[in-house]
């Protein structure tokens, strides 16, 4: 796939990109209010304003509709800004062409489904208008990958991707769980997407939006997505995420940038150090694993002769139990090693199906 690099379609765009505004477009004052502090802020690319809401349960505020794209673009032009909302079906994406929306983004509700996308695709078919796509709400990276490869078939090439957590029964702190491996996934399979992250949906909570958004910078994002609303307790969809015009700029101010290049030479010889001993060590942990693969191998006949199931309960929970009680005595991580461990015994049970 080809992809015009976000710096030609944004022209006037910094790194990092920042796209802010409301949740949703509630009235036309709420949302030229809102634009109207948020282009003070030097580093707001663009308006956000969901005009449709895919709302979880029936009954909540699903957004203005079509009436809405107009305030949504009013804004746009009074602050310069060019502004993007959400499309989940043709219908929305040709009300949306007709408004002169600037920019267009797939939910995470739609990207699960190809059928939808493929209905957006379609109904862009010979335009350029720039496209966001947002994971889908479970960590599955190929269907992400698929949205913006139909997207891409139709013919548009300004395409990124918003990274905005998974669902999770258990997900604290956060509303989604960010699961940055998906990200990592995406960039390795699509490295020229850029990818911005989408803090207010992660977090759910506004407190924990300037530690999702350091996090997403450390780790090399291109930009973010931010719920903002001139009064956040009053919005009438997401009300504990967002976040004023002065909080967001505050945010900005206190984050720290960092770039992937290291020019010290006294930094990169200490990295390259830690790092021999990184490698050293992941042999040791491939050779211990090595080592618990064949003792698990001759597990397998050991229990097919005696008639007895692969899959033992009991012995499962106490290997967890008894694993993160040592985790948690020698200050790791409970859940990951209860993550790690639970990989481990996928492997162990692969194995053995495969050894009877
Ligand atoms: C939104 O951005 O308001 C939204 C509904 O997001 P998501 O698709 O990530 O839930
Ligand atoms: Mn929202």
């Amino acid at each position: 796939m080809t992809f015009k690099d976000i710096d030609q379609w944004l022209g006037h765009a910094k790194k990092p990109l920042l796209i802010a505004g409301p949740c949703s477009v509630e009235s036309e004052e709420q949302m030229l209010n809102t634009a109207q502090l948020l282009a003070k802020n030097s580093s707001v690319n663009a308006l956000r304003g969901g005009v449709w809401k895919p709302r979880t349960q029936p009954g909540s505020f699903e957004g203005i509709g079509s009436p809405a794209l107009s305030w949504l673009k009013q804004a746009g032009m009074q602050t310069g800004l060019p502004v993007i909302t959400e499309v989940a079906n043709a219908r929305h994406v040709e009300e949306a062409l007709k408004a002169d929306i600037d920019m267009l983004w797939i939910g995470a509700r739609t990207t699960v489904n190809p059928f939808y996308v493929q209905e957006i695709a379609d109904a862009l078919d010979g335009t350029d208008i720039p496209v966001f796509v947002k994971n889908p709400i479970h960590p599955e990276v190929k269907l992400w990958v698929g949205a913006l490869e139909r997207l891409h078939n139709s013919g548009i090439q300004k395409l990124a991707a918003i990274h905005r957590g998974f669902y999770a029964y258990q997900s604290q702190p956060f509303r989604n769980e960010p699961k940055w491996e998906v990200f990592f996934e995406l960039r390795r399979l699509l490295p020229e997407v850029p990818v911005i992250c989408d803090p207010s949906h992660i977090a759910g909570k506004s407190e924990l939006i300037a530690e999702v958004c350091q996090s997403a910078l450390d780790l090399g994002m291109d930009g973010f997505m931010v719920e903002s609303h001139i009064q956040p307790a009053k919005a009438l969809s997401d009300a504990q995420q967002q976040v004023t015009p002065a909080q967001l700029q505050e945010i900005f101010q206190n984050l720290e940038f960092k770039t992937e290049a290291i020019d010290d030479e006294k930094l990169i010889c200490k990295l390259e150090d830690l790092r021999a001993e990184i490698d050293q060590v992941d042999q040791k942990l491939l050779n211990t694993l090595k080592e618990r693969i064949e003792l698990v191998a001759q597990i397998g006949p050991v229990k097919k002769a005696n008639h007895t199931t692969i899959f033992q309960m009991k012995r499962w929970f106490k290997v967890l139990e008894n694993r993160k009680a040592y985790a948690k005595d020698h200050g790791l991580d409970e859940e990951i090693i209860h993550e790690l461990f639970q990989l481990i015994h996928k492997y162990s049970i692969d194995v053995q199906l495969g050894s009877q």
